[in-house]
């Protein structure tokens, strides 16, 4: 058997294909800087030579701290390959190869070792290095270089120890600059370097190239388990166990004169994704001069006149690559006596608009396909497209300006500016009666802030996580949100935050950016995107919409919002509220006067419509009556008939009935012209009836301090309100009278609403809009709720079609919400012609959570702890209820097969859960119209990924 292989040379790339079985292998053992200058190798790019250690062998000498066997004999072995390319040896002082030895984890990982630059340097090397070159102060230059980061990042000094010396001996000499020193002056200072090593160490620096070598190999396996590393591992979430590669390279100076240089560079413009090269360069000059700054830059596409034939190939150099990796690439190369070298090449990291042109135009190039486009962008990405943003240049402005005020989690995208303010009460407030834009500052927020929250432009707390309620409320409604900037104190007392060596005081202007969890002091300018003017996104928007199975609908309560996700690409409405038009200042005094009078009312008009019922059918329980109960009956139905007449009650609840009747008429009629040719899903009244009127301690306060003062004007108006929310008082609403079951005890609010909608829906089809009304019943949980309200509330409407002399597409159906809905669902699409999946409550009721309980007081312990993988409000639980889904879409689809499918809520918007919503055969997904481009691409990523 042959000997394990801990080593390849860059030109081995085959071998190591061979033995990973295919390239992420490849990157998975050689990591990804080491695979790509193997593959550069293989492809022709030059490289200079050298070689990779496996990420095995860095696993392999974590249990002991040694190499594995046979591991350093291969690297010496390879070593002498690298010889051979270079005609150089290793310790030689009559022609030294120097090289260099860099880690390289599969992932790029800040928190690894550093690079150290120049192995092979000694005293003696270093004489030999001056005959080659007669150039002194570049090989002392060099060889200080070596000590100082082998001394920093092999061996632990401090680099200050270093920079100490340098400034000290600067002073001395009177030397501004490093151009100042000359040769003698590095050469001295190489010698005080050797001290300081000394010192520290007590021990020399090793003269021994081979002993550099294998400390630094090992300084690079050990620093996979430096704490600094185990921590970014744990935040990006990169396994412990793929280890780290070691790459050794020849080194390439571009530091030898002016016919070499170094830079950095990308195929594209990372910031706009415009196709140019972007980056910049430096003559005469190592790598880290150009990423330290010491010397002005120049920009990458002077080099042409610099250096016209580099340049030209340079450019050959990168559009191969990017051909080769059908990606933007981010480069470093060296310039050495004219020749040019690729050090590394790696996908390279862009903003979401860059990232959006450059595969829009990558395809159009042909280097790509649609899907593979599609495929490229994140759904958070075309997010972040749609929220008023910061651009790069301004927050790198602010920085600069020292403006950086605290950071935290990234928990809502999108920018805001506004004046700080440290409850809701206030925030509220400011922003509605002084119009201030305001951005909420809380330690920790809980559902009493909710209205502060959503009157803010931006919601900031020194708290939680991604999950603490803040967050989710800031993402739900859409507002941008940092959480738990846990270097921020508040001061809710003096009224003022202090972070970052500053204080903010209530009213002071910041600007937040939610999308890299950032806040600045004062006003940053926004730019807010237009979906119409990115041409790149609509673009690939209109790709995704070819791929993707799924459709995208939107919530949206009001023509405006259906004008919006209308021109955000939904093609249809999945849910408008009805009850938020209840809300409305003009509306809410008939509702209440509705509800007030609802039971007293709907008592006597059932009893009328029950006795109309026996007259009609001429049965009592299904057995046929005698003459003489039936006049009994007719004698009690005019009796009835005569009492409701007259009863005060039910003349206040029609009245009211029909004084919303035209509101939620013309409510209507603007969706259908909005959302002309396309279907709306209209939601029944579903929330429990005392959500619209005061709240029971309030009134009691009001009431009880009334009479002890002894006022009495309105006393007697407050005292019936507060008796009507008394009797309405139920333990449990969400559990209570609402949905169908308000339909069935108060059966004319719903009339009422079909009425409206087929009024609204028939005018709108006289003006030629082509209407597809869909009345949706909400929680239905058994058959016979739905076939007890749904053929009556039909035959409403098919009346007011033949009153208006029209005729359209209409369907009738039913949210599934209740776990028994999901499980009998074969039975209610006898009678449903739709399922609209309400998973929130599906959830709460699944899990037997109620959701503002759950989030206050356990489900972020739960998620922190690992008990769930993720909160279930946000991302579709598929196990349980997605198993409910399966059941309901399967059952119903026996029944009736062409049964239309979708889901409503939160969950519509979150890419998770619209996969499982194609997994299992859904027709749409409804969001809320600023997730629509978002869910569009998911639900293409979703066909890709699956089908
Ligand atoms: P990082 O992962 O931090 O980019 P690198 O290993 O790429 O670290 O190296 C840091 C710097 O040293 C870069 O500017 C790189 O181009 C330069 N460098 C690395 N190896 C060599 C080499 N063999 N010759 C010349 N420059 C090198
Ligand atoms: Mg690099
Ligand atoms: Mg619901």
């Amino acid at each position: 058997m042959s000997e394990k292989k801990w080593v390849y040379l860059f030109n081995e790339v085959e071998q190591a294909e061979k033995y990973a079985g295919n390239w992420d292998g490849v990157r998975t053992v050689l990591g990804g800087k080491g695979a790509n200058l193997a593959e550069m190798t293989r492809i022709g790019v030059p490289v200079p030579p050298g070689f990779t250690i496996t990420t095995e062998a860095c696993i392999a000498y974590q249990d002991d701290q040694t190499f594995p066997e046979g591991m350093w004999q291969q690297a010496l072995d390879s070593m002498k390959v690298v010889e051979e390319q270079t005609g150089k040896k290793f310790g030689d002082p009559g022609n030294p190869l120097l090289v260099s030895c860099r880690s390289g984890a599969k992932m790029s990982m800040p928190g690894m070792m550093d690079t150290v630059l120049n192995l092979g340097l000694n005293d003696e090397t270093a004489e030999g290095m001056v005959k080659l070159t007669e150039n002194e102060r570049f090989v002392y230059d060099s060889y200080r270089r070596l000590i100082q980061m082998f001394g920093s990042v092999v061996l632990g000094i401090s680099d200050e120890a270093f920079e100490e010396v340098l400034d000290d001996y600067k002073k001395e000499k009177g030397f501004e600059s490093d151009t100042d020193l000359e040769a003698a002056d590095w050469k001295e200072l190489t010698k005080q370097f050797k001290a300081v090593v000394k010192e520290a160490k007590g021990y020399d620096f090793p003269q021994d190239p081979v002993k550099q070598l294998e400390l630094a190999t090992k300084a690079v396996f050990e620093s996979w388990n430096a704490k600094r590393a185990i921590d970014y591992r744990r935040r990006a979430n990169i396994p412990d166990d793929l280890g780290t590669a070691v790459n050794i390279v020849t080194m390439v100076f571009g530091n030898m004169g002016w016919d070499s240089g170094t830079g950095v560079a990308f195929t594209r413009d990372p910031g706009n994704g415009e196709k140019i090269l972007y980056g910049e360069f430096l003559m005469n000059a190592q790598g880290e001069d150009v990423v330290a700054g010491i010397r002005n830059t120049k920009p990458i596409r002077e080099m042409k006149e610099e250096t016209p034939v580099v340049y030209d190939q340079f450019q050959e150099i990168t559009k191969k690559l990017e051909k080769h990796y059908n990606d933007m690439q981010d480069v470093e190369f060296t310039i050495e006596n004219g020749k040019l070298w690729m050090l590394q090449t790696r996908s390279g990291k862009r903003t979401a608009k860059a990232a959006i042109k450059i595969v829009v135009d990558m395809a159009n190039e042909g280097l790509i396909d649609k899907e593979t486009a599609v495929m490229r962008v994140e759904p958070e990405q075309v997010d972040q497209m749609l929220h008023p943003q910061f651009d790069l240049e301004t927050m790198q402005a602010a920085r600069e300006a020292g403006k950086l005020f605290a950071s935290g989690v990234n928990a809502s995208p999108g920018a805001a500016v506004g004046q700080v303010y440290f409850d809701a009460d206030t925030a509220e407030k400011m922003a509605q009666e002084k119009g201030q834009d305001v951005i909420m500052v809380r330690p920790f927020t809980k559902p009493d802030d909710v209205h502060g929250m959503l009157a803010s432009k931006g919601i900031l707390t020194s708290e939680g996580g991604a999950t603490s309620h803040a967050a989710v409320v800031a993402r739900q409604f859409g507002v941008p949100c940092v959480v738990g900037a846990s270097m921020m104190s508040i001061d809710s007392n003096k009224r003022e935050m202090t972070s970052n060596g500053k204080t903010v005081k209530e009213g002071d202007w910041i600007s937040l950016d939610g999308s890299t969890g950032v806040a600045y002091l004062g006003k940053l300018d926004l730019t807010t995107p237009d979906l119409e003017e990115q041409e790149e996104l609509m673009t690939l928007l209109s790709w995704a919409d070819e791929i993707a199975r799924l459709e995208v609908w939107a919530n949206a309560d009001y023509p405006k919002d259906a004008q919006r996700a209308r021109t955000f690409g939904a093609k249809g409405i999945g849910l408008c509220r009805t009850e938020h038009m209840f809300f409305e200042e003009e509306r809410l005094p008939y509702v209440q006067e509705m509800i007030l009078n609802a039971e007293e009312a709907q008592n006597m008009i059932n009893n009328v419509e029950r006795l109309e019922g026996f007259i009609e059918s001429g049965k009592i329980d299904g057995r046929a009556m005698t003459d003489e109960t039936r006049k009994n009956i007719e004698a009690e139905l005019m009796e009835s008939k005569k009492g409701m007449e007259k009863a005060a009650a039910v003349k206040a609840y029609k009245s009211a009935l029909e004084n919303l009747l035209p509101s939620q008429r013309s409510d209507f009629y603007g969706l259908f012209e909005v959302m002309d040719g396309l279907p709306v899903i209209i939601r029944l009244i579903d929330p429990p009836l005392h959500e619209f009127l005061p709240s029971q301690e309030e009134l009691l306060v009001e009431v009880t301090q009334m009479r002890t003062k002894g006022e009495t004007e309105g006393l007697e108006e407050k005292e019936i309100l507060l008796n009507a929310v008394n009797k309405l008082h139920e333990s449990n609403p969400m559990m209570g009278l609402r949905g169908i079951r308000l339909g069935i005890v108060y059966p004319d609010i719903m009339r009422m609403q079909v009425r409206a909608i087929f009024e609204a829906a028939s005018d709108a089809a006289k003006k030629g809009f082509e209407v597809h009304p869909e009345i949706m019943i909400p929680l239905t949980g058994h058959i016979n709720e739905l076939t007890h309200v749904q053929p009556e509330l039909e035959a409403i409407g098919k009346t007011v079609m033949s009153e208006k002399g029209v005729e359209f597409d209409y369907k009738f159906g039913t949210m599934i919400e209740i776990p028994r809905a999901a499980l009998t669902a074969g039975e209610i699409a006898g009678v449903a012609e739709f399922f609209s999946f309400g998973t929130n409550d599906l959830t709460q009721m699944a899990f037997g959570y109620s959701r503002d309980d759950a989030e206050r007081n356990f489900l972020i312990t739960y998620v922190d702890e690992g008990i769930l993988p993720e909160n279930p409000f946000q991302v579709l639980d598929r196990k349980g209820v997605g198993r409910l889904m399966e059941i309901a879409v399967s059952e119903g689809r026996k029944v009736r097969p062409d049964l239309e499918v979708g889901i409503c809520g939160e969950h519509g918007g979150d890419p998770s859960s619209i996969e499982f919503c194609h997994l299992v055969g859904n027709n749409y997904v409804s969001c809320s119209p600023f997730r629509v481009p978002v869910a569009r691409l998911a639900a293409a990523q979703a066909k890709i990924n699956n089908d």
